[in-house]
């Protein structure tokens, strides 16, 4: 009895004591509630910006009936700039209008989101849509968008949006009427990419299996992302979806005449030239970038994220005294993609040292690299180009050097690079570039923009070396 009202009495202290601690949660709860919604409505205020501060030009495509609108922010807080076309159809320039609007409000959104998360407003942001335009068989044009976006201008995402319409009816085509309407072309269609991806050797180690085999499945909406250019059906993936960032925006493919048997009437090609040949590697110009003398703690970081922002693929030739302290950064560069060479342990001219000693420069960087990594350096660039017999009797990778000197070791400007690069520009080049200087590094934005623009595919140096027809 005794010990009943003792546990009774201990049971209403309990109550109590619940009952106080639910009050101060609720009291908590309101009030964090309350400074919550304070932060939304003055992050709500800072969502003024856009309309009134960007730019907006137009400038005629190259195409008939179709400009290109340049639209960029002024606001330097939240950067974007946008390139959309403008065709004499009302009902496709709405269509894209809402593209163009959604992905920018989904940019901002998110910035706005991330920077009240982190409570930081100073973060700055990146935002890029690229329009690329088409044409075939002179009515039917292919509007390809590359959307760029990032949130701190250190990881991007990418995707693409495409459009396929018929210049004289301003109506759009897509795959189902491609393919005559029938789920047996798609089939055989959705069978022949499944095949090309996973036999590609630019996607094959990065390929996410699963993700290929649901996405190459023979549903519509599985192939809406296409293009035809020079006679080609191209077949477009974003970053991230069926292969790690690594490969990039994978892309497949497929000569039109090729697809002849499949394709509706209309859109069957006359060009039979390349019935034959199923291309699948990216044809036409490439560009190897190569930096010397790194790694460099912030010089190649920044060069890192300058490459990632355009996709592009570079080799560093590292110099053997500088990996072991900057051991992350190694993994960096190869993780994200690009080529390690072997640039000497201490930059010594090769052709003064004995083979002895030739010897030792290059195996203690090759091993520091692989101690970094797990993985050795795949090519070799002497110092200086400084190069003899017994440097290239000792070295048992490809010797690389260089068919444009940017002479960012000597100007350190960071004006200079482009102009260089400008004035010896050919296809498949090796262009030499120091990730030691800051200068390079503020430079090298301009050098990827221009080298976009004018169609290049930025690859390793081993990549670029199996085009090189004199070696
Ligand atoms: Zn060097």
């Amino acid at each position: 009895m005794e010990n009943q009202r003792k546990a009774r009495g201990l049971d209403s202290l309990l109550l109590s004591a619940i009952f106080l601690l639910t009050v101060i949660i609720a009291v908590f709860i309101f009030i964090s509630g309350d400074s919550k919604f304070q932060k939304n409505t003055s992050a709500a205020n800072n969502d003024k910006v856009d309309e009134t501060t960007a730019t907006l030009t137009e400038t005629q495509s190259g195409f008939p009936d179709i400009q290109i609108i340049k639209e960029s922010s002024n606001d330097i807080s939240i950067p974007y700039s946008m390139q959309y076309p403008k065709t004499k159809f009302n009902m496709v320039n709405k269509e894209i209008s809402k593209y163009i609007a959604d992905s920018k409000e989904k940019y901002l959104d998110t910035v706005y989101l991330f920077r009240n998360e982190n409570k930081n407003n100073s973060v700055v942001g990146d935002f890029r849509i690229s329009l690329q335009i088409h044409q075939y068989k002179n009515d039917y044009y292919s509007f390809v968008f590359t959307n760029k976006s990032s949130v701190d201008k250190t990881k991007y995402d990418a995707t693409i949006q495409t459009y396929l319409f018929n210049n004289n009816t301003g109506e759009f085509v897509n795959m189902y009427q491609l393919l005559d309407e029938k789920v047996k072309n798609l089939e055989v269609l959705a069978d022949y990419v499944q095949k090309q991806i996973t036999s590609n050797p630019a996607y094959k180690e990065y390929l996410y299996t699963e993700k290929v085999q649901t996405l190459t499945e023979p549903k519509w909406r599985h192939f809406k992302k296409f293009s035809i250019v020079d006679n080609e059906l191209v077949i477009y993936y974003d970053k991230n979806e069926i292969a790690s960032p690594l490969a990039g925006m994978p892309t497949i493919r497929i000569p039109m005449s090729f697809l002849n048997p499949i394709l509706d009437e209309k859109y069957r090609t006359n060009d039979t030239s390349s019935n034959t040949i199923i291309k699948t590697t990216h044809k036409g110009k490439r560009v190897a970038l190569t930096f010397d003398d790194g790694p460099h703690e912030k010089v190649t970081k920044q060069i890192l994220q300058t490459l990632e922002k355009y996709d592009a693929k570079a080799t560093f030739f590292m110099v053997g005294h500088r990996v072991e302290n900057n051991a992350s950064l190694v993994r960096e560069v190869l993780a994200n993609g690009h080529e390690i060479g072997n640039h000497s342990w201490n930059h010594s001219n090769l052709t003064t040292l004995t083979p002895k000693q030739v010897l030792s420069q290059y195996n203690s960087t090759n091993d520091v690299i692989y101690e970094a990594t797990g993985q050795y350096p795949t090519v070799f660039r002497p110092p200086y180009g400084a190069r003899n017999k017994c440097v290239n009797d000792l070295v048992s990778v490809p010797i690389v050097l260089w068919s444009i000197d940017t002479l960012d070791w000597k100007y350190r400007d960071a004006n200079k690079i482009l102009p260089m690069v400008k004035q010896k520009m050919h296809n498949n080049a090796i262009i030499l570039m120091h990730d030691i200087h800051q200068s390079t590094a503020d430079g090298l934005d301009s050098v990827l923009a221009y080298l976009q623009d004018e169609g290049y595919e930025f690859v390793t140096v081993s990549e670029i070396l199996n085009y090189q027809t004199s070696k």
